[in-house]
């Protein structure tokens, strides 16, 4: 009889090991000893996922090849599989499990840990009837957090429905993705496109965000408009005041029109400060950090890909530097607090300049970060009670240091005082227009202490009734359009489903359904990547164009797109967590969705004009060979018997041979020409006269082919 600990991975089994007085190695596990535990215990560790679904040729060997006859893919039975490489570790785990009499689930505290372990112990045909099952729930891998766990392990069969929550989630991708990747990638091969055409339940939804944004860029047409400003001088200082209530004028036209209504124009004139208002305004430091809030603030500061940031994290959660890292949660408990509040010195000595840290005295813990009642599974990533030495600091991967200096920072922030400052407002009339100009002048840094400089724009010292000389000029300005989406902003607008919410709005307004879940949107993100849907460059997000294609496709059943559906799901899938809903409702729900997509996609697409166009553009894009050297317009693509270019129509006559001087005129040679101008020297051209072989350059003159000899 014996006590076995599953944990999910090698390193954090390790961790655990280490947190006990004795541990001895064996095949697969560790044995381990220790006051806190009963005698004869182990721990033993999936490598992740141990079990996975099966594919759709394991349930019938001749879904292999994909027909539109055979969809929709709705198993009875839910098939799983042990890859080859894990079958081994399966086997140890599972024969561990099956002798023990006590089970602590010990993967990582959240929905994909519960799933990982149930998984396992479903698929060993574990009677956990006549075990003890016991869950192990932390927030840090630091050995004391680890043995308080130990000490304080909750009920197991609690977290059932996390797991029946998680395997839900599972089953749902798996439906979506079987039936609706057939489903188009079919629909679009019969339009001409080449390749697999990959849907996911929440993969798609995010790309269509990305390509909403990205036609919303494209089809922006930018308009100018004029304002109306006031150039002030109080003695020899200017300052600008700005028409109250501000206009856009659509002319200087409709402007001076406005002027000459008023009795004004743009000589030199006097105005009176008719009002000054000062007013003592505070911004409190932000909230802590949520895994998506700091995968985009680090994006914002150092352009770092959501999942770069999510391994960086977790790797300083490895190294028990910072808390457990999957979090959505922005608060703290008063338990956090009192071990940050009683250390401060200790973590504001890893600052840079450890002496701008003043925390508020007397401290007391503030209800902006520190909440129990909204702490649920886990609190905010923040430090843990393990600070890295200068040595451990000089260690860490270059990201690693800037986030962990990130937390830090916001976390220490969290105890110091409000930025203050003195707004003043002035309204100054001239004839019987008002224009207001504001400043700020900094009262107390406060928490800004620890962030870069505070600019201010301060006013010139002004007096209530005080004469001005003023100039009325008019300034051009245009319409711009919406800024491209980065890693970083699209982790936020997945977390509020499109909506253009800050952090905290999403804090303050109740249920701000997002779509993915905290851990997965940075691999969504890389999945549409890797796929070649979504691409990233100087850190701003474009759709490709197969993605193009796809999303032009998938628009054809709205809830495969919309992001807001994806949330209300979502939502769907955590009742199933609190048994609010059945997992059986859930899947009910989404089988009938494929039906209705398998019945109605067909013939949407058929009679997409757009879809073709689209496909038939990627297709030229494709055979071209790059843009023709002398319309500037067309594509040069093989012709058959010739390089041409596509605006023939359009009256250009360029084409290329496909044999120049005895030579062939390969597919490369044509692309660094026309893109280029000349090659390299190459080999096998033939004189006519003599019939012998000699080598040169060729170059572009104009729409003339010649050979360069040096
Ligand atoms: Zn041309």
């Amino acid at each position: 009889m014996s006590t076995v600990i599953l944990a999910e991975k090698p390193s954090q089994a390790r961790s655990y090991a280490a947190a006990f007085a004795k541990s001895q190695r064996g095949d697969g596990f560790i044995s381990v000893s220790d006051p806190l535990l009963p005698a004869d215990t182990v721990i033993t560790y999936g490598f992740g996922h141990l079990v996975k679904m099966a594919l759709p040729d394991q349930y019938d060997a001749s879904l292999k090849r994909w027909s539109l006859k055979k969809l929709p893919i709705f198993p009875d039975q839910y098939i799983y599989v042990v890859p080859r490489d894990k079958k081994k570790q399966f086997g140890i785990v599972t024969g561990l499990l099956k002798q023990a009499d006590t089970i602590v689930i010990a993967t990582d505290s959240d929905r994909e840990g519960e799933n990982i372990a149930w998984s396992i112990m479903r698929e060993g045909h574990i009677d956990l009837q006549h075990k003890r099952l016991y869950r192990l729930w932390i927030n840090s891998l630091e050995k004391s957090a680890i043995r308080e766990g130990f000490q304080n392990l909750r009920p197991g069969g609690n977290y059932y429905f996390r797991y029946k929550e998680a395997q839900t989630r599972q089953i749902s991708d798996w439906l979506v993705g079987m039936n609706a990747s057939p489903l188009f990638t079919l629909l679009l091969r019969g339009q001409g496109a080449k390749g697999v055409y990959s849907i996911g339940r929440v993969q798609t939804p995010t790309l269509y965000l990305v390509y909403l944004r990205d036609m919303a860029i494209a089809n922006f047409k930018p308009e100018d408009y004029w304002l109306l400003q006031a150039e002030c001088w109080s003695g020899r200082k200017k300052f600008i005041a700005k028409l109250s209530p501000d206009h856009k004028f659509k002319s200087p036209a409709e402007l001076e029109e406005f002027l000459l209504k008023n009795q004004l124009d743009f000589d030199k004139r006097k105005g009176i400060v008719s009002d000054l208002k000062r007013e003592k305004k505070s911004v409190s430091s932000p909230r802590l950090f949520s895994l998506s809030s700091l995968q985009t603030e680090a994006n914002r500061l150092f352009h770092a890909s959501a999942s770069q940031v999510l391994n960086a994290v977790q790797s300083l959660y490895e190294s028990k530097f910072l808390s457990y890292p999957r979090t959505d949660c922005n608060f703290i408990t008063l338990n956090e607090y009192g071990y940050l509040a009683q250390n401060l010195g200790r973590y504001a000595s890893l600052l840079a300049d450890p002496a701008a840290f003043q925390p508020q005295m007397p401290l007391a813990p503030n209800k902006r970060y520190v909440d129990s009642s909204k702490v649920h599974e886990h609190h905010a990533i923040i430090m843990t009670k393990t600070t890295p030495s200068a040595a451990q600091r000089a260690k860490m991967a270059p990201l690693e240091g800037k986030i962990y200096d990130l937390v830090l920072r916001r976390t220490l922030e969290s105890f110091m005082k409000p930025y203050f400052y003195e707004k003043t407002t002035a309204s100054i009339k001239v004839n019987d227009l008002l224009f207001k100009a504001s400043g700020n002048v900094t009262l107390d840094l406060g928490w800004k202490t620890l962030e870069s400089q505070v600019k201010d724009s301060e006013l010139p010292p002004l007096e209530q009734g005080q004469e001005l000389t003023v100039k009325l000029k008019e300034k051009q300005e245009q319409t711009k359009p919406p800024a491209k989406y980065t890693e970083g902003t699209l982790i936020a607008a997945m977390k509020t489903a499109g909506k253009d919410l800050s952090e905290e709005d999403q804090v303050i307004l109740k249920d701000v359904e997002g779509i993915g879940t905290e851990a997965t949107r940075a691999s969504i993100i890389d999945v549409l990547k890797k796929r070649g849907y979504l691409e990233s460059k100087q850190n701003k997000l474009s759709v490709t164009p197969t993605g193009i294609i796809l999303c032009k496709a998938a628009e054809s059943e709205p809830l495969l797109v919309s992001a807001e559906m994806t949330a209300k799901w979502e939502k769907a899938l955590k009742q199933v967590g609190d048994q609010e809903r059945s997992q059986d409702n859930f899947l009910s729900q989404i089988k009938r969705f494929i039906q209705k997509m398998l019945a109605e996609v067909p013939g949407k697409m058929q009679i997409d004009q757009n879809l073709a166009a689209q496909v038939s553009e990627k297709k030229a894009q494709e055979a071209s060979l790059g843009t023709c050297p002398v319309c500037k317009t067309g594509q040069i693509s093989d012709k058959g018997k010739f390089y041409g270019c596509s605006n023939y129509k359009g009256g250009c006559r360029f084409t290329l041979p496909k044999k120049f001087a005895g030579k062939t005129m390969g597919k490369r040679i044509v692309k660094t020409l026309i893109n280029k101008g000349k090659t390299d020297k190459l080999d096998g051209f033939i004189s006519k006269k003599t019939g012998r072989k000699y080598s040169a350059k060729l170059k572009l003159n104009g729409d003339k082919l010649e050979l360069l000899f040096d």
